[in-house]
Order: C-alpha cells, then structure tokens, then sequence
C-alpha cells in the first residue's frame, strides 16, 4: 500500500545573524541531503575564491533594479548597504517539481519570505554567545573594525525576532546543529498533509 503524502517540495528558510554560521550549516546541508540551495543576487563585490553562478548572481544596481521591477524577487532586501535578493522562478520551479529548496538569507528577508509564503519552514540560526560571535566576525578576516561593530550591534535588534521562526537552532557545535536541522527537515516531512477521508480509502482500497 503506497502511504506517501502528497508531496510538492518544501521551503526552509536558515536565517539568524550574521555570523551565526548558517552559511557553514547550509554548506553541509547541501553536501549530505538532497536540499537544493537558491542562489541570491546581490550588488556586492565577489570575495576571493566566489564564483558567480555559484555562490551568488553578482551584478550591479541597475540590474537588480530591473529585476526589483519586474515582480522577480521572493524577497529582496539591503544587508550592510549591498543589495541581496532571492530570484522567485527558479524557487517555485523546483518546489513545484517536488524539489525542497533552501535559502540562507537574513532577517529582513526572513520576515519577507514569510508574508508571501507562509508554507515555508522557518530556521532561525543562533550563534551561543556575544563573545564567540565577536570571535567568529573577527576570525572571517572580511570585515573592517567598523563593520564588524555594525554587524554586532545590528544582532541584539535581529534576536528579537524569534518569534516569527518555527525553530531554533544553536551554533555551538557545528555537527549537532547540522543534525538538528536536518531532523527539522525530515520532521517537516512527516506531517500530516492528507485528509482522513484519503487515509481511509487508501487502507479500504488495500484490503
Ligand atoms: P554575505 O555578504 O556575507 O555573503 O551575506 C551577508 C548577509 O546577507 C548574510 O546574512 C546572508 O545570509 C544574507 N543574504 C544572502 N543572500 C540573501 C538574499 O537573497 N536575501 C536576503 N534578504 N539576504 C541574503
């Protein structure tokens, strides 16, 4: 007896501040489940080693604009004075194919995501303490003084947003935030999306 549910793909959403290191859990993620990643677009300059098409759509503001105009973002959003966005056809053509999609965006974009997709599956990503993420922001070697002051003090404002997620995870120890969020993805896979009436019939059609 087939009691697969119905199944088009599902949304997760890894958001929380930056630094707490869902770029780190959303690498594995990729590696070790058959999540597919959407690729934003952002105005920022590419860092040493990141590779357009891959790690990001990098263009310029004109670009972006264009494409702000013409309906083709999920969500689009100003992080530290760059421009980033989540290019809409490519999330609903794999969600529409059964495929479940990952996007690793921020708060703001978080936030957006859930007004206009409310199915989605919303991680928010925690770093365990001030300290470490100071060390974190610090250690990545990218960021002037300055900015890394912005990013800390923007992080105690992001905290209050909570809330809005389904769960939450701590990034203290990478392995055990991994599996916990893969957990979060087969739990989501495990709810309850057919009808008693199907169920039923589905068992009577069996006998
Ligand atoms: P970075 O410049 O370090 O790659 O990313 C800066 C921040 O922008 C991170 O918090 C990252 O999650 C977020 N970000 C990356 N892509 C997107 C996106 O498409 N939309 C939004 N809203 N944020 C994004």
């Amino acid at each position: 007896m087939n009691l697969d549910q119905k199944h088009s793909g599902k949304l997760f959403i890894l958001s929380g501040p930056s630094g707490a290191g869902k770029g780190t859990i959303c690498k594995r993620l990729l590696e070790e489940t058959e999540l597919e990643l959407s690729i934003s677009m952002t105005t920022r300059a590419p860092r040493e080693g990141e590779i357009h098409g891959q790690h990001y759509y990098f263009v310029d503001e004109e670009e972006f604009v264009k494409r702000i105009e013409a309906d083709g973002f999920l969500e689009h959003a100003q992080v530290y004075g760059r421009r980033y966005g989540t290019p809409k056809e490519p999330v609903i053509e794999k969600l529409e194919k059964g495929i479940d999609v990952i996007l690793e965006i921020d708060i703001q974009g978080a936030l957006k995501v859930k007004e206009n997709y409310p199915d989605g599956v919303f991680v928010f990503i925690l770093p365990p303490s001030m300290s470490e993420l100071r060390k974190r922001l610090t250690g990545r070697g990218t960021e002037t003084a300055e900015a890394i002051e912005m990013r800390l003090g923007e992080t105690l404002k992001e905290l209050s947003f909570i809330e809005k997620y389904d769960y939450c995870v701590v990034n203290g120890e990478l392995e055990e935030a991994v599996a916990r969020v893969k957990s979060i993805v087969v739990a989501e896979h495990s709810r309850v999306t057919m009808t008693a009436e199907e169920l039923v019939r589905r068992y009577k059609e069996d006998e």
